[in-house]
């Protein structure tokens, strides 16, 4: 009987998992809580009104339509038994493995801050870039009915973090406020706007070069976004964010982009977990003991075989990690040895708004402005699932840097 592989999650980790398993002789089950795959990285141009939806989650079923010995069903892991091989669902009976890649990634961290999980809006999920591209709309509609609430900071926003997903957050909503809502809303002005963005450390992206920091703190001053470094959210109300330092902001809006912890079922695992719960892995990405489950992506605490450094929560490195798991069930089910995980590091990147972005090269090299905003549109676009979800990405960006509208502007009753 052919071996069954079950990978859980459907990220960039269980989808690469999943394509590099597609000659094996092997029964490959993938299942996700949500029925689509979500291109994390874009969910800000959801929340900013940049793209569409469906541009950013695409069907997971879709995906695998031309690899027959896949099967995808919707329901979520509650549980995992190591010893035994078999996963429990909230609605499915339990599925027992021969191969398992756990590819569940992680969720938002408040790092105990009081109020944020009620009040914050993480920036995690598709449903979360919507919440918040809806809240701040109405935000915007009340504020035009009444003027009160705009002195009261009703169209402030909090960004906390100053990594990728605060510092992009943080530029798209900027040029957002500025472009098409300061023109939809005339009366409204802008001081009464205000994006500021609070980073505990002393600088802005930690991990990429001074240049890169200096250049990124310029770049959102330079689009009126307020820097704050060195400072602490310590509470959030529904209209109020207090700082450590005791200085309160009014802001009726909060977004949370500071920090992570993998998906809580690890705990179910009874293993040692390293720094936000992800599982240390082998260098074959194997989980300790267990040569038949894999962990990869956001979940795993994966050393990286040439540097001896845990490599970074980012997508490319979840999409290595899956094939490369996916290969070696592959050379188990044929009898062979696994192989160690190499991850090529192609450059890290992240935007800043429209013609501005960084690069940081492998071996030290940096680019800035454009053709670092070129160079991350197009490892983007490369990095979406299907070659629709990418025309739907060129055609909404060629569209907003042409006019500078923003068509998913609008909100939707359901
Ligand atoms: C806002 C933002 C911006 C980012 N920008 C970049 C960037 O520019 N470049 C970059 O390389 N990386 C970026 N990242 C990081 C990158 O998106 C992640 O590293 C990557 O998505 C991790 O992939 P994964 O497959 O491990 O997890 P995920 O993509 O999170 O996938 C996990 C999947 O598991 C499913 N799942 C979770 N729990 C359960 C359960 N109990 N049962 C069933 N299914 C479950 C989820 O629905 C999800 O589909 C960004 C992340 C965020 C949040």
């Amino acid at each position: 009987m052919a071996a069954r592989i079950l990978i859980l999650g459907g990220g960039f980790a269980g989808i690469g998992a999943a394509r590099a398993l597609k000659k094996a002789d092997a029964e490959v089950v993938v299942v996700d809580k949500h029925d689509y795959h979500t291109f994390q990285p874009l969910l800000y141009q959801v929340a900013t009104d940049l793209l569409e939806r469906t541009a950013v989650g695409h069907p997971l079923r879709d995906l695998f339509h031309d690899q027959p010995n896949v099967r995808v069903h919707l329901d979520e892991a509650t549980a995992i038994d190591l010893e035994k091989r078999e996963v429990q669902f909230v609605e499915m009976k339990p599925i027992a493995y021969d191969y398992l890649v756990l590819a569940l990634g992680a969720e938002v961290n408040f790092f105990g801050a009081e109020g944020a999980a009620e009040h914050a809006f993480p920036m995690y999920t598709l449903a979360d870039a919507v919440r918040l591209k809806d809240h701040l709309l109405n935000k915007w509609e009340e504020a035009d009915k009444d003027s009160d609430l705009a002195e009261d900071g009703a169209l402030n926003v909090v960004v906390v973090g100053g990594g990728p997903t605060g510092v992009e957050s943080a530029g798209a909503l900027s040029e957002l406020y500025h472009s098409n809502l300061a023109e939809d809303y005339p009366d409204l002005h802008a001081e009464h706007a205000q994006i500021t963005i609070i980073e505990a450390a002393p600088a802005l992206f930690g991990m990429f070069d001074e240049e890169l920091r200096v250049y990124t703190k310029g770049a959102l001053e330079e689009r009126d976004v307020e820097v704050v470094l060195g400072e602490i959210v310590e509470s959030v109300e529904r209209t109020r964010v207090t700082l450590k330092s005791g200085k309160v902001l009014k802001a009726h809006t909060l977004v949370w982009g500071a920090g992570l912890q993998a998906s809580p079922i690890v705990k179910s695992l009874g293993l040692e977990l390293e720094k936000g719960n992800r599982i240390a892995v082998g260098p074959d990405l194997s989980i300790p003991q267990h040569p038949e489950a894999f962990a990869v992506g956001d979940i795993a605490w994966i050393t990286d075989s040439k540097t001896n450094e845990v490599l970074p929560q980012l997508g490319s490195v979840a999409l290595q990690a899956g094939e490369h798991a996916g290969e070696n069930i592959s050379r188990l089910i044929a009898g062979k040895e696994t192989e160690p995980f190499r991850y090529h590091d192609k450059g890290t990147m992240a935007t800043i708004g429209r013609g501005a972005a960084v690069v940081q090269l492998p071996r030290g090299r940096t680019l800035t402005g454009r053709i670092a905003f070129l160079a991350w549109g197009s490892v983007h676009l490369a990095l979406l699932s299907t070659g629709e979800d990418r025309t739907k990405a060129v055609v909404d960006w060629t569209w907003a840097g042409v006019t500078h509208e923003r068509a998913a502007r609008i909100t939707v009753e359901t």
